[in-house]
């Protein structure tokens, strides 16, 4: 089985006993629960488009290894056409569910942990990469979800790793056995885990010799011994749990999710294990993780992006606004922004490259480019969006109100707009709302800034991969400066 359905997905994860927490109780059912469910319904998109056929070019592909047609969130790129696929299905899932979607990351992992294994290999005469594609395999075949891990908790960062502090801050190995290693530690705003199977994890940064046990890259399953899932808190999130919630929640359909996810002695067999204290190759399979991350934003923010257009147009046209030149103006800009995260997507794609591996690579200048334009259009495509909106995007009254049978007729009478009735522009307004400050905002606003690193993260990448010395030796061919004195 190379494709799973959506009722086959939800069955899976409703046989798994996970450790899953919100607010200090455990979630006994998480699977059904309506604070998890619309995002978990994200996932269900994933499975249900990849069986339309209208879907099936982007979202399916051909693994290179069984022929198979599989998932193409699990796919080992092949080609430069296989990374700009990617990130138009990126673009597509960002547009279809108007929030984080959560099945990049296993993507991103999975093709950093195919290049990165292979060169340890050839380095260490090791056998991560067989292990790895043995791995990998297996999650097409089974049509997995698996989360990535890479952001430890840190504590205070101006100690180093392991020293002058709790040592758990950064995830370690605790125990060495002839079978595998015991693990200990906990890995920050991990995205779509409680909707995932397993989880890759891996180390936060780039090593140095000493830090050896900190050096540790593997999967697990996700109801493994010792794995407790902290489910973070979202601006607005309790609205869900309302009963009947349905117009407050602005995109009742779908939503993101990130939990705090510890690591309490989880012991790891040696077959799982795709790392383990060569850290002079810590810093590729991060630096290649991000990379292609950072090339995923350029997808999925301007997805989400052009719902954020599309509900801005549609509140100016409640308002009778659409018309005003200023407001065509912004939603110009806007489209202008959200096009040029693209482009930066597509192109880092486009400048893709082989890997020794064999699988495809893209271009870490332009990904980092990319992520660093996230950083700062998505805040000012949204700046625009609330301009347009008007204040009533906070002030309007609620659902209940609305249905209320003693002010409900107020809020009919008073919440009208252009040709629309009170329920359609409360509608559209609360979508404006969950995109800027509700739930959704964590995955298109304050991930903009912080996923995929945060924006200094970027510029030291960009300080590396921009080539200064190069871009001096043109200036100094136009300028005349050679020879004597011109260094
Ligand atoms: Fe995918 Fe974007 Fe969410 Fe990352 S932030 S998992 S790239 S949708
Ligand atoms: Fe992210």
């Amino acid at each position: 089985m190379a494709l799973m359905t959506s009722e086959q997905y939800v069955e899976s994860l409703r046989k798994m006993k996970r450790n899953i927490y919100f607010q200090g109780r455990k979630l006994d059912n998480p699977v059904d629960h309506p604070l998890l469910r619309p995002s978990m319904n994200c996932l269900i998109e994933t499975y249900d488009m990849a069986h339309m056929p209208e879907y099936e070019d982007l979202m399916t592909a051909t693994s290179q290894f069984t022929g198979h047609k599989i998932n193409r969130f699990n796919n080992i790129h092949k080609s430069v056409e296989d990374l700009n696929k990617k990130v138009k299905l990126q673009r597509l899932m960002g547009q279809r569910t108007g929030s984080c979607f959560q099945r990049c990351v296993i993507m991103d992992c999975a093709n950093a942990f195919y290049s990165t294994t292979y060169e340890i290999d050839q380095a260490h005469g090791t056998s991560y990469f067989e292990r790895f594609k043995k791995f990998i395999i297996r999650v097409q075949d089974e049509d997995l979800i698996v989360a990535g891990a890479l952001t430890d908790p840190k504590g205070d960062r101006s100690c180093a790793i392991g020293e002058g502090q709790d040592p758990d801050l950064y995830l370690h190995v605790v125990e060495r056995r002839p079978d595998g290693v015991v693990v200990t530690g906990a890995k920050a705003h991990l995205t779509g885990i409680t909707n995932a199977h397993e989880v890759v994890v891996l180390p936060t940064q780039a090593l140095k010799p000493g830090q050896e046990d900190y050096c540790i890259a593997f999967s697990v399953p996700l109801d493994a011994p010792g794995i407790t899932m902290i489910v973070g808190r979202q601006s607005c999130d309790t609205r869900k749990l309302e009963a009947g919630a349905d117009i407050d929640l602005g995109n009742a359909r779908y939503g993101g999710v990130e939990a705090l996810t510890i690591f309490d002695h989880v012991f790891v067999p040696n077959e799982n294990i795709y790392l383990n204290g060569e850290v002079e190759f810590a810093g590729m399979l991060v630096e290649r993780f991000a990379g292609y991350h950072r090339n995923s934003y350029g997808g999925c923010k301007s997805g989400v992006g052009d719902v954020a257009i599309g509900a801005a147009s549609l509140i100016a046209q409640y308002n009778g606004t659409e018309r005003a030149s200023h407001v065509k103006d912004k939603l110009i800009e806007m489209t202008q922004l959200n096009e040029q995260l693209y482009c930066a997507g597509i192109a880092s794609s486009a400048e893709g490259w082989q890997t020794k591996a064999g699988n495809y690579m893209v271009d870490l200048l332009l990904a980092n480019v990319c992520k660093l334009n996230v950083t700062r259009y998505p805040y000012e495509i949204v700046r625009l969006m609330e301009d347009i909106a008007g204040g009533i995007m906070v002030t309007a009254p609620s659902e209940a109100d609305l249905r209320s049978e003693e002010v409900g007729h107020y809020v009919e009478k008073f919440m009208v707009g252009n040709h629309v009735n009170a329920e359609n522009r409360l509608r559209a307004l609360r979508l404006c709302e969950n995109l800027a400050l509700g739930t959704a905002a964590v995955g298109y606003r304050t991930e903009s800034m912080h996923g995929a690193g945060s924006p200094q993260a970027q510029k030291i990448m960009i300080s590396r991969q921009g080539n200064f010395a190069q871009k001096k030796q043109y200036a100094k061919r136009i300028a005349g400066i050679h020879g004597e004195g011109s260094q």
